[in-house]
């Protein structure tokens, strides 16, 4: 289990959500209780003796938070090697472009920053294949991302989704310096920081740096939304799919988680 040991002694900072603001209505839909596993069509007892029945199958919850959690273990350890300045740049061979060329089994989805210093193949070392990536500017999520995210989870069956927040965000900080100054930015950028806004305003009387505050909580609000998807919210709850946050550090190149792990039992 050397994966699980991995993931659970990671540093986390786990940030209270209580402080961010609520999510819009709209982002909420239907969060209501899931349905259980349909019942197996034939319930009748199996006739075959006990030694010949097949070992029973882990539930699919469980299936599935295992695999987030070593998709999770393979990123951080990706992460790792590029800190290291020592990358495999795996997945990157003419055969390995042949055998992904006719189907797709990624095994995340990452909503990042459009920002060139934070590439997710480079930044978690992966390659074709590996990830199922949707960036924009500060990783707001609008219809079309949330579109994104949900094909990747319900049709591709990814179990695990990230967010990916960074240090010195210019997105984080067009926001921040629009509630200092009062001015909002012409034209769709406007309303893009106006969807950092929220985050901001939450963290603008904590410690610290204002605007490195609102790149940890922007990230965490927008793992909520993700998470509070009416096409994401029933999977999410029912284990078959965990959305966790992080922030990379330009300085270092290192990630670290901002949520619970998969699996973990610690309120996320
Ligand atoms: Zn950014």
């Amino acid at each position: 289990m050397a994966t699980r040991r991995h993931i659970l002694g990671t540093a986390l900072t786990l940030t209270g959500l209580s402080a961010l603001p609520a999510i819009p209505r709209a982002a909420t839909g239907s969060t209501g209780p899931v349905a259980p596993d349909p019942a197996p069509p034939n319930p009748r007892p199996d006739p075959r003796p006990a030694h010949a029945v097949a070992p029973r199958r882990p539930p699919l919850a469980d299936s599935a938070r295992l695999r987030a959690a070593a998709a999770l273990d393979a990123l951080l350890e990706g992460n790792r090697r590029f800190v290291a300045g020592s990358p495999r740049h795996p997945h990157e061979s003419a055969g390995r472009r042949a055998a992904v060329a006719g189907h797709q089994h990624p095994s995340v989805c990452l909503l990042g920053c459009v920002d060139s210093r934070v590439p997710p193949e480079l930044v978690f070392d992966q390659g074709l294949g590996d990830l199922f990536t949707v960036r924009t500017a500060g990783a707001v999520p609008d219809d079309a991302v949330l579109a994104s995210i949900e094909y990747g989870v319900a049709e591709l069956g990814i179990p695990l989704v990230v967010v990916l927040g960074h240090e010195r965000c210019g997105a984080v900080r067009a926001a921040v310096d629009s509630l200092r100054t009062g001015r909002r930015p012409r034209g769709h950028l406007g309303e893009l920081t106006a969807r950092i806004t929220g985050p901001a305003r939450a963290v603008r009387d904590r410690p610290g740096d204002w605007v490195d505050n609102t790149v940890t909580a922007n990230t965490l609000y927008v793992r909520r939304l993700v998470r509070s998807d009416p096409g994401i919210a029933p999977l999410a709850a029912a284990g078959r799919v965990t959305v966790v946050a992080a922030r990379f550090d330009l300085d270092t190149g290192q990630v670290r988680l901002l949520s619970p792990p998969p699996g973990s039992t610690a309120p996320g």
